[in-house]
């Protein structure tokens, strides 16, 4: 794929102008839909105060951006108010802040004449998460491997309305094919386009059994687990899940094994003589409670294995 300076898609994933990085479709709208929008949210309830300071402090900086990032249009000019530069240049930085990849992507020359105060609603991504979960909800959710749905027509039967504008440009690449790129002017077109093509590509989404958190799955649709890294170790979740399994598969076995020495060892005590029928029944009990706290994980290997040996 060239390098483009646009948006450009092809059958499996989106590359995004800024290192020509390529996500697979579906991973930056449901990444986008995990994002935790607190300190985003934060930030939008500060600028509303326009604290003097702070004004002062983002209209100095601005055009100051981290480096790597791309250059954005902010459409600011000096016929501006203050107020108005600031809400700019500021949502903006709130916007870069989630570090969420389209963030870099958006290109505002759609915003030269909006109303100042019209840019929160614009950048109000706490109801564009929402709006999406539902649409993904609604027609891209496959709970198990025997859900089968057309996602076109589940979206045909959906009744809110999704909206975006995305512009296509076409392109001739140097080994003669035809690429079709794109200019999406804000976050809720960039949201828009992807969530078309995943229903275009039966991109489906699922829950990931171990972080609870939505993915994108494509051909392998029992896929349980996502490819998100683990905060604070190196692992991701499909790596952990895998490992989780066996290790379960390995733990139950002991446990049984234990179970049923106890349980024989009981009876032969009953058949000998050694304890009664009433005393079987209560060790029994305590031995059976011992093993499912085990395989249900609340009572350590070694802690079962001490105590059951013990009856
Ligand atoms: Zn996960």
């Amino acid at each position: 794929m060239d390098k483009s300076k646009y948006i450009t898609i092809d059958e499996k994933s989106i590359y995004l102008p800024i290192d020509n990085e390529a996500f697979e479709i579906g991973t930056l709208l449901t990444d986008f839909l995990e994002l935790d929008l607190t300190d985003f949210q934060n930030s939008v309830e500060r600028i509303k105060q326009y604290n003097t300071n702070d004004m002062n402090k983002v209209i100095k900086n601005n055009g100051r951006f981290q480096r790597g990032y791309a250059p954005i249009l902010l459409q600011i000019d000096n016929s501006m108010s203050d107020k108005e530069k600031y809400v700019r240049i500021a949502l903006h930085n709130a916007l870069k802040a989630t570090e969420h990849p389209y963030a870099y992507e958006v290109e505002y020359s759609s915003l030269t004449n909006i109303e100042y105060t019209k840019l929160f609603d614009i950048f109000d991504l706490v109801k564009l998460q929402k709006e999406y979960r539902a649409a993904v909800n609604d027609c891209l959710l496959k709970q198990d491997e025997k859900d089968n749905f057309n996602p076109l027509e589940r979206y045909l039967n959906y009744s809110h309305e999704l909206n975006g504008k995305a512009e296509i440009v076409y392109t001739v690449s140097n080994d003669l094919t035809l690429c079709e790129e794109y200019i999406a002017s804000d976050i809720s077109s960039l949201l828009y386009l992807e969530f078309m093509k995943m229903l275009q590509y039966n991109v489906f989404v699922r829950k990931c059994e171990n972080c609870g958190r939505l993915f994108a799955v494509r051909g392998n649709y029992n896929k349980k687990y996502c490819d998100r890294r683990i905060y604070g170790t190196s692992k991701t979740c499909q790596e952990i899940g895998a490992t989780n399994s066996f290790k379960n598969k390995m733990l139950k076995d002991p446990i049984i094994g234990e179970y049923q020495r106890a349980y024989k060892r009981l009876y032969a005590r009953k058949r000998t003589g050694k304890i009664t029928k009433e005393e079987l029944d209560l060790q029994i009990k305590k031995a059976t409670l011992l093993r499912d706290k085990a395989v249900a994980g609340s009572l350590e290997l070694q802690d079962y294995i001490d105590q059951i040996t013990k009856i």
